[in-house]
């Protein structure tokens, strides 16, 4: 399965920062509950059995209990499908909760939904492109009462553009602006037909009473909004506004929730979440910030991602170092290994800076695993950049890798940039990159045969005996056990066949 410019070349479930499927939200199964990858490996390994994850009473998938309204009457039914990155997905677990509490009962098509929204991205091109050709189904039938809505970047994006190219939605509203969210959908339930929340100037983050989380063992929470950075490429700034750290305690608050409703694992999520801020006269450091964290009673893992190398600081290996817990894994995505180009994107460090800051996670007291995202075809790139980051790819031996031909985006500096780069020349960069990566990680799952693992077990095949679940350093292994109840609990797996996307397992 691959998504169109960008691939997926290891299973890194919650890491990646793009789906290459959109998320249905109301039809909870791997796709949705375990995100983009889960998926892939689990099929390529099963030979396409299909798993599933199930509830904390293990076995048995979340039934219509889990979208039930949390009030008495039920005010409409609502379909919400979801495109882009796990901080997307976050944000429809938000929604979702927002609709629920108000007395929404979720659906699983939109064909019975009364509302129907659209969380969108417009990371790429591509992406952007869907959600049109999603609103598109709906204009033959734009008298038939339903109310459609477009959130998130796409919406950010085009504003009111939407409503001149699809003229049956009602609602248009960027993630900046979720924190009014109640407010609008209240204006949508009252007939308005063109509501819209498009401010980016907030100092908001967007916290509900109640959140529909879509995995019952590992839960997304959002610490940082909007991004401050500049990088020449990247349309997030725009769609998502400045940066807004979340209160330490809001954060701790909902972990310690959390730990008593079971989570066992916690992932702190921004675009670049290690520079969070602490709003608050407690200033804590996102290292202090991530002890806190792992020291909540019932928490046995926590993750983070994305983290920028500007903001990357010895204190948060030494924090990893003292503290189990602080999983053994840190994206940290290079976008190019030549200085040349990191430049032109505005990416505020060099190849070499990059290089210190592997060497200092390297030099932590436990193996770290690192994965990054890499763009070719950057205008101008030329063969010994590329080059280059092939290079940087040899030096640094990534666990794991997102790659993307470059998309000229909207309101971004780079597409007023000359000397644009073919899309077949974009592919076959994209290839020798990918070819260099599979051989690096080939070389690294063979090492790790007879290796053991404690793993969180999250899925279950169809087919007797087989499980699934993540290691700290979050790969997957698909493993065989004896054992009937094994879903959110912590396991030992020997690991006992490779390839280069997936590792195979039996419970040791
Ligand atoms: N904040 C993160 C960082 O600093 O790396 C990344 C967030 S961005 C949503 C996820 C990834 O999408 C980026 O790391 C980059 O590789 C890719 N990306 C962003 N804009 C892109 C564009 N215009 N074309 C291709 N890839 C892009
Ligand atoms: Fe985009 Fe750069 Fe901000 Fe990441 S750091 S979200 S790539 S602008």
């Amino acid at each position: 399965m691959q998504h169109p410019g960008c691939v997926w070349q290891w299973i890194w479930p919650h890491i990646g920062p793009e789906s290459p499927n959109s998320k249905r939200t109301g039809v909870l199964n791997c796709e949705l509950g375990m995100s983009k990858t889960f998926d892939i490996g689990l099929e390529r390994l099963t030979g396409g059995s299909g798993f599933s994850i199930g509830t904390k009473n293990a076995g048995v998938e979340f039934g219509a209990a889990a979208f039930e309204p949390l009030q008495g009457t039920i005010r409409g039914t609502f379909f919400l499908e979801t495109f882009g990155c796990q901080m997307n997905d976050h944000d429809s677990e938000k929604v979702a909760g927002v609709l629920l509490s108000r007395g929404y009962r979720q659906v699983e098509s939109p064909e019975s939904a009364s509302l129907i929204l659209y969380n969108t991205c417009s990371i790429r091109e591509k992406a952007a492109q869907k959600v049109f050709s999603r609103l598109g189904e709906f204009g033959v039938q734009q008298n038939d009462g339903r109310i459609i809505g477009v959130l998130g970047c796409v919406a950010q994006q085009e504003g009111e553009e939407i409503f001149k190219r699809a003229p049956w939605v009602s609602l248009v509203c960027g993630s900046a602006s979720y924190s009014k969210l109640p407010e609008l959908l209240g204006q949508v339930e009252a007939g308005n037909k063109r509501v819209t929340g498009l401010d980016t100037d907030t100092d908001e983050t967007f916290e509900t009473p109640v959140t529909r989380r879509d995995n019952p063992w590992r839960a997304y929470l959002t610490i940082i909004e909007g991004c401050d950075k500049a990088c020449s490429y990247c349309v997030v700034p725009y769609t998502r506004g400045p940066e807004r750290s979340r209160a330490s305690e809001s954060i701790l608050t909902e972990v310690r929730q959390l730990a008593e409703l079971g989570y066992s694992e916690v992932q702190l999520l921004g675009q670049t979440v290690n520079s969070y801020k602490d709003p608050t006269a407690r200033g804590m450091r996102f290292s202090e910030l991530l002890l806190a964290v792992a020291d909540e009673p019932g928490i046995r893992r926590v993750r983070f991602t994305t983290s920028h190398p500007s903001d990357f600081t010895q204190d948060i290996v030494d924090a990893i170092d003292a503290q189990p817990k602080l999983c053994n894994h840190v994206h940290l995505p290079v976008q190019s290994g030549a200085t040349r180009v990191l430049r032109a994107m505005q990416r505020t460090y060099s190849r070499e800076e990059y290089l210190e800051k592997i060497a200092m996670i390297r030099g932590a007291k436990r193996p770290i695993s690192i994965t990054t995202d890499i763009i070719v075809g950057f205008p101008g790139e030329t063969e010994e950049d590329l080059a280059e980051t092939l290079s940087l790819m040899d030096a640094v031996q990534y666990d794991g890798i997102f790659s993307f031909k470059y998309s000229p985006r909207p309101h971004t500096p780079s597409l007023a940039m000359s000397d644009a780069i073919s899309e077949e020349e974009k592919s076959r960069r994209l290839a020798t990159l990918q070819e260099t990566q599979r051989l690096i990680q080939t070389a690294k799952h063979e090492a790790m045969a007879g290796e053991t693992f404690e793993i969180l077990v999250s899925g279950k095949s169809r087919r007797e005996n087989q499980w699934s679940g993540h290691t700290s350093c979050n790969r997957v292994i698909n493993f065989t056990s004896q054992e009937t109840a094994l879903l959110g609990k912590y396991v030992q797996v020997r690991v006992t066949g490779a390839t280069p996307n997936c590792l195979a397992g039996e419970q040791a």
